[in-house]
């Protein structure tokens, strides 16, 4: 019989303890508000911590296609298609003509950012990735305008639908009004961002 009370107090504490927990939060929610009208997404973004390692950032304007990003990577989801080529200075290097990441598989570890020699690739603070079919989730920053791969411009899904039906890169060193490495089109220069 004694036992029989002590576990029906055991359980009508319990319950109570967990309805308390649930009151407070209502709560506190209550208070905050709902969350559009604290942080009114998508126009004002939700505030992140400054070390938050969200989708990256890439300067096509200084990477060298060396691939050690792509080595470091654990799940073998960076893409890196380049070829070699004699820059204006005669030098022989890599010219980069795509850099992609295939978020479906990313897992947002950041090992790829520290062997990078140049830094040219680091983990940026946009939080979201909107796309339309999930190739979208399959981002080639090369084909992206700078200031939204390197800038401070966000990863909306209409560069990233627009730069599927680019077939050369946004930017390759050598002159201004170089062509394309297609010869299809004539680049413009753009000038390069500051870093987010
Ligand atoms: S964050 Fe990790 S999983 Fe994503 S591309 Fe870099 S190394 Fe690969
Ligand atoms: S490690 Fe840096 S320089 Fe080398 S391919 Fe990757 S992003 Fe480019």
């Amino acid at each position: 019989m004694r036992d029989w009370f002590r576990n029906l107090t055991t359980a009508v504490v319990t319950v109570a303890q967990g309805m308390g927990v649930t009151l407070l939060a209502a709560l506190r929610t209550y208070r905050r508000k709902t969350y559009t009208e604290a942080y009114e997404y998508p126009e004002k973004p939700l505030p992140v911590a400054a070390r938050y390692r969200g989708f990256h950032r890439f300067d096509l304007t200084a990477c060298i296609g060396c691939d050690k990003c792509a080595v470091a990577c654990p799940v073998d989801c960076i893409y890196i298609d380049k070829t070699m080529d004699t820059g204006p200075d005669g030098k022989k290097g890599f010219r980069v003509d795509g850099f992609t990441i295939d978020y479906t598989k990313c897992m947002f570890c950041a090992l790829c950012v520290d062997p990078c020699p140049v830094d040219c690739i680091f983990m940026g603070s946009t939080h979201d990735l909107s796309c339309y079919t999930r190739d979208g989730c399959s981002v080639d920053f090369a084909k992206l305008p700078l200031e939204a791969a390197w800038g401070r411009a966000t990863l909306n899904p209409t560069v990233v639908a627009e730069s599927k039906s680019l077939d050369a890169p946004v930017w390759v060193k050598g002159e201004p009004g170089m062509p394309a490495p297609n010869g299809a089109a004539v680049l413009p220069v753009i000038e390069k961002p500051a870093a987010a």
